[in-house]
């Protein structure tokens, strides 16, 4: 079985507690590796390093962290087969997702090894003509990076390079029951050259070793995907030093589709965003509202289409849907089609876990289609984080819209039609940070990705995922009067 350890300082080290956990394969309950369990001390031991190695990293040039950054992305793709082979042990998730996740995570690293570069500040007209003023942008700081499961290493990408191309040094927290990709990624970003102190990990409970994170003094960034109760509590937290914080949480996305969409495109690609990563991705679709005319249809597809997914240990070939990530999240899963079912909702297809002594011993669950459901019902209303997909009927566009509004989260919203008009007058109405027209993805690396209400705060990737890492200041200046 192999061992992990957590960076600090430059050095791999156990725990001071010196407890280890064991993480196990959602496939089949499998040890995989043993990781040390961090404690508050870890995570104090690693600020302090990150605070030490502050001073200097913010004083290389971005040339010098861009160098850094590209090695990184090569040694992680040199690395490609170890760390999506873990990735796929410790989730679940097939492993040609897994490959996709961490080459996606490479790319990241090279973009921001170059956006670096391109951060300008500005020289602004004053009141006098002998004062100048300059804007210059400054790294803000240490920055502790805390993630979730079910995007480990992608989204810690998406935090770690562009504070590292804005000069921050880092502390990430990887998610206790799925560290180990997470971990391997970082390793490559050691190996690449970063300094001692520049780049750490701690492992362990987040209501411990994330809790020390946001509440030590020695961050001054928070940048967090995860729950919007935990997300709450950390803004909570960090409001008493007015830290800087980004929030990426939950979603309960909608997809609507209008009588003039391409059917089959609309099928599949709502098949696609509502099953993939077993549903447990923030912007998975959640709800599918579906134009009357063509609803009886699109469901028949619909189902067809989820029919054939093929289900397995996610190291299989052309296995399409791996296991759930834990009981927890398919115990929600039951929860929430049972809600619905009691609320008077028609099961089509899944609701239950796959028969055959394969699955007995992984998380696994059908991909579950439902209709007849309506805003009473959980699964419209909440975060399932599991694959089902809610199918509900409208007549006008406006009601689909409203339906869709229906909600506290915001993260992205999806819309199939053929109509220009209709495309553009729903992206313009839908309260979310993101809008897939046509399309079941709201992520581009050089685009903002984030969300409205309660889904979040701030923004990720392009060069806005860039800025939340830098302060402003402004330097005036007098200039000598008898000169000029
Ligand atoms: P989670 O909130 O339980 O945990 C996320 C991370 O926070 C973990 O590393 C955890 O250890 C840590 N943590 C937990 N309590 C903490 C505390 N008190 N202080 C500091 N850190 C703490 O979330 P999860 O179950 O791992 O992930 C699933 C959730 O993440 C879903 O709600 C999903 O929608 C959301 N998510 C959002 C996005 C997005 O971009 N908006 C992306 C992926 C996942």
């Amino acid at each position: 079985m192999q061992r992990l350890q957590m960076l600090i300082n430059g050095q791999w080290v156990d725990s001071i507690s010196k407890n280890l956990a064991t993480i196990r394969n959602p496939a089949n309950q499998e040890p995989v590796a043993e990781i040390p369990i961090g404690t508050r001390d870890d995570a104090r031991l690693a600020l302090e390093a990150a605070y030490r190695a502050f001073p200097q990293w913010a004083k290389t040039t971005a040339q010098q962290r861009g160098i850094i950054l590209h090695e990184g992305a090569r040694l992680v793709r040199k690395r490609l087969d170890e760390i999506a082979r873990l990735l796929t042990l410790e989730q679940g998730k097939p492993l040609k997702d897994a490959k996709k996740e961490i080459l996606f995570a490479a790319e990241v690293l090279d973009y921001y090894a170059e956006e670096g570069k391109r951060i300008f500040g500005e020289v602004v007209p004053t009141t006098s003509p002998f004062i100048r003023s300059f804007v210059i942008k400054q790294p803000i700081g240490v920055a502790a990076l805390i993630t979730p499961w079910n995007f480990p290493v992608d989204l810690l990408a998406w935090k770690v390079a562009p504070a590292l191309a804005a000069g921050c040094t880092i502390v990430t927290k990887p998610p206790s029951a799925a560290p180990l990709a997470a971990t391997v990624f970082i390793g490559a970003i050691h190996d690449a050259g970063a300094p001692p102190g520049v780049v750490n990990v701690v492992l362990g409970p987040g209501r411990e070793v994330g809790a020390e994170l946001v509440e030590n003094p020695i961050s001054r960034r928070i940048a967090f995907t995860g729950e919007s109760s935990t997300g709450k509590w950390i803004m909570e937290r960090a409001s008493q030093r007015l830290k800087r914080v980004s929030l990426e949480l939950g979603g309960q996305c909608p997809l609507i589709v209008c009588k003039d969409a391409s059917l089959e495109k609309a099928v599949a690609s709502g098949v696609r965003r509502a099953f993939s990563n077993m549903g447990q991705i923030c912007i998975s679709v959640n709800r599918i509202y579906v134009a009357n005319e063509i609803a009886d249809e699109f469901i028949a597809k619909f189902v067809e289409r989820t029919r054939a997914l093929k289900i397995g240990n996610g190291l299989d070939k052309d296995v399409d849907l791996g296991p759930m990530f834990n009981e927890e999240t398919r115990q929600k899963t039951r929860e929430h089609i049972a809600d619905a079912l009691r609320k008077g909702a028609k099961l089509l297809y899944g609701g239950r876990e796959p028969e055959g002594k394969e699955y007995k011993l992984g998380f696994f669950f059908l991909p579950t289609v439902l209709i007849d459901v309506n805003h009473s019902m959980k699964v419209m209303k909440e975060e399932t984080f599991g694959p089902v997909a809610p199918i509900m009927r409208f007549r006008a566009l406006d009601e689909a819209l409203e339906l869709a509004n229906d909600t506290p989260y915001g993260l992205a919203a999806y819309i199939f039609t053929n109509n220009l008009d209709t495309a553009i007058y729903a992206a313009e109405k839908l309260e979310a940070g993101g809008i897939g027209i046509n399309v079941n993805d709201v992520s581009e690396l050089q685009a903002p990705f984030g969300g409205w209400k309660e889904s979040g705060l701030g923004r990720e990737l392009s060069h806005y995922g860039l800025e939340s890492y830098l302060e402003i200041k402004h330097v005036r200046l007098e200039l000598q009067e008898n000169i000029w």
